[in-house]
Order: structure tokens, then C-alpha cells, then sequence
């Protein structure tokens, strides 16, 4: 099949034409696949503990431009992947965490993306041929995508809501 690289994330894709989303600028190829990978999370309960990292993940590859909803959805996006990835965050307390985040969100700024994603995209999670090599790619996708925004690291974690996470170290 013809193949195309997305021009966010990098990734290699059907070459097709199609919707893609209204702000996570993609190539359509790119997010069709992402589709397919949330079409499988969603079929199986297997897959709860590692959806929300795909949904971030995924966000953050694709941020768009520097209009307010973009920097928004960015911004919360990577304030999960810091409580999940350095804090240790559990899936069943991340819909409570993207609140607490969302409420501050007018004091995100513009961050200028990375000019690497990092190796692994969502075509890698949807060649995996297992749950277990799903869910091993999703967390290795989740890993490169908040290293690859190293350099804002700093500026997320002072995003980090003070008071809501109780149940994490701090
Ligand atoms: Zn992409």
C-alpha cells in the first residue's frame, strides 16, 4: 500500500485522503490508524490501564498550532504524562487529574514544540500483534513522546495542580 509520512509525528501511513481532527493536526493517514488503535482499547477492558496514555500520547505528537484550544489541549495532555510517568498517576484517577489540570488552563502558555516526537508513533501501537505487545508499545510511546518535551519539562511540572492528588507523591 502507498505509504506517507504524517508531518507531525512522523510516523508512516496509508497515503489516503479523510477527515482528521479539528486541532491535533495530522495527515489523514495518521488519524485513521489512531482510530483503529482507539477502536481496539475500546474493545477490551484489557486495555483500560494504558488508553489514557495512548490518548496523550497522541496529543502530544499532534499539537497543532498556537490558537488557545491547542495550547490548552496540549498543555493538559502533558500534565497527565508527567502525573503517570514521574508520578506514578493510576488510569482510574486520571479523568479526576484531567479536571484538576483543566482548571488552570488559562495560564498555559504557547509551548514550541519539539522538532522530534520521538521514534515511536501510533502506527507502531497498531503493528502490535498482542494485548501485552500493545500495551508494552503504548507505555514505550508514552515514555519517547513526554521525553521528547524535555526541554519544557520544567514549565509543565509548575503546571501540576497543588492540591488534588492526594493519592500520589509529591
Ligand atoms: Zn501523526
Amino acid at each position: 500500500m502507498d505509504t506517507c509520512q504524517c508531518f507531525s509525528c512522523g510516523g508512516e501511513y496509508p497515503n489516503i485522503d479523510g477527515p482528521v481532527h479539528r486541532y491535533m493536526a495530522s495527515s489523514p493517514g495518521c488519524w485513521s490508524v489512531y482510530g483503529k488503535v482507539l477502536a481496539r482499547e475500546y474493545s477490551s477492558s484489557d486495555y483500560f490501564d494504558v488508553h489514557r496514555l495512548s490518548v496523550d500520547a497522541y496529543a502530544v505528537q499532534h499539537p497543532g498550532s498556537d490558537d488557545r484550544q491547542s495550547i490548552q489541549s496540549v498543555a493538559v495532555h502533558l500534565i497527565r504524562l508527567c502525573l503517570f510517568l514521574e508520578h506514578g498517576l493510576a488510569a482510574e484517577h486520571a479523568n479526576t487529574a484531567m479536571l484538576e489540570a483543566g482548571k488552570d488552563k488559562h495560564s498555559f502558555i504557547y509551548l514550541e514544540p519539539p522538532t522530534s516526537f520521538g521514534l515511536i508513533t501510533a502506527a507502531d501501537v497498531y503493528r502490535a500483534k498482542s494485548v501485552k505487545a500493545h500495551k508494552a508499545v503504548v507505555k514505550e510511546w508514552a515514555r519517547t513522546a513526554w521525553d521528547a518535551w524535555s526541554m519544557h519539562h520544567n514549565t509543565i511540572r509548575a503546571w501540576l495542580p497543588s492540591n488534588a492528588f492526594g493519592r500520589i507523591n509529591r
